[in-house]
């Protein structure tokens, strides 16, 4: 499961980022695609993408919203909100798990052998949330300069992404770009490092304590469509599921936390009592999948004694 996993991250980074041309225009692909909302977290000014950031595109929308809601564009910011809203009600934080390239970057980078640090302070999941509710939304809504705009105070100032998708490309691709760099460009490399190196010796460290995307879907991960269940009866609290987890989280002790992110590590790698299943709608899939399995096996055994019969 984990590698099918694997290949699914990596296919979704390649459809978010599948503007291979950039190096012949050495600018951003502007073509019909860049409508759809990326379900992850990926730079809108990759030079390889093809969609836009949800979390940029609420920025965009907030620090100019006195003049968008005059021109109309507050309905881009509908469709931001919702599309976003809708991947939340249907999966909560299963999209981190699967679908977010620099959610791969990091664990591609926890690879690397090193000393490793599973654990991380309590308190450092919180800071997430503040970068939602500050730099995603009051700040770039109220601090506004003398033109009443505010600024993309999360793209601007901490984004590790979009210095690595689209601040360095971008200096590569387009040399004059360097005589204008500055404090701010030099504190986002900063955060940039700071992250890459941290996911080498603790799994996703951007993730569990920072992406305001993370802590927006989160919020749903106790109501989603698709949810992890845990069955008391069948767990015996050995704690192996925290071995495996990737967040850090104890899965029989945290049943919908906000933290998981519904890579599935612990049910397939590490409850062997079947207490953790995936309920879709109420619906056990693996009861079903199991159903299924079991079907096709009556229909290939009457099929074989049909085929004896015959001869
Ligand atoms: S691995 Fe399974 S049985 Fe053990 S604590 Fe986790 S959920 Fe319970
Ligand atoms: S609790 Fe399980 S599904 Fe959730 S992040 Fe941890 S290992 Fe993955």
């Amino acid at each position: 499961m984990e590698t099918i996993r694997k290949l699914i991250q990596t296919l979704a980074a390649l459809l978010t980022n599948g503007y291979w041309l950039f190096p012949a225009t050495r600018n951003i692909y502007q073509g019909p695609m860049k409508i759809i909302c990326s379900p992850g977290l990926n730079c809108y000014s990759c030079p390889a993408s093809t969609t836009y950031c949800p979390i940029g595109a609420i920025q965009q929308l907030l620090l100019g919203v006195r003049f968008t809601l005059e021109s109309g564009a507050f309905y881009v910011g509908s469709y931001v909100f919702g599309s976003i809203g809708l991947i939340g009600a249907l999966t909560g934080r299963l999209t981190c798990g699967w679908l977010c390239p620099f959610g791969l970057i990091q664990e591609l980078l926890h690879k690397i052998p090193s000393v490793k640090f599973p654990t991380i302070p309590g308190w450092l999941r919180y800071p997430k949330y503040g970068m939602l509710l500050f730099f995603v939304i009051l700040f770039p809504l109220f601090l506004t300069n003398e033109w009443d705009m505010g600024d993309p105070w999360f793209c601007k100032y901490v984004c590790p992404a979009g210095t690595l998708e689209a601040g360095i490309p971008m200096l590569l691709l387009q040399p004059d770009l360097r005589a204008t760099l500055g404090l701010i460009f030099y504190n986002k490399l900063f955060w940039m490092f700071v992250f890459l190196g941290w996911s080498v010796t603790t799994s996703r460290p951007f993730c569990r304590t920072t992406c305001p995307l993370g802590a927006f879907y989160g919020l749903f991960n106790r109501i989603s469509l698709i949810q992890l269940r845990l069955d008391e009866e069948k767990c015996t609290d050995c704690g192996i599921c925290a071995q495996v987890c990737p967040m850090g989280i104890q899965f029989n002790k945290s049943v919908g936390s906000p933290e998981c992110i519904g890579c599935l590590r612990c049910l397939n790698e590490a409850c062997t009592f079947g207490a953790i299943s995936v309920k879709c709608g109420g619906l056990d899939l693996q009861a079903l999948n199991r159903a299924g399995l079991r079907k096709a096996q009556q229909i290939q055994a009457a099929s074989q004694i049909d085929q004896q019969g015959g001869n």
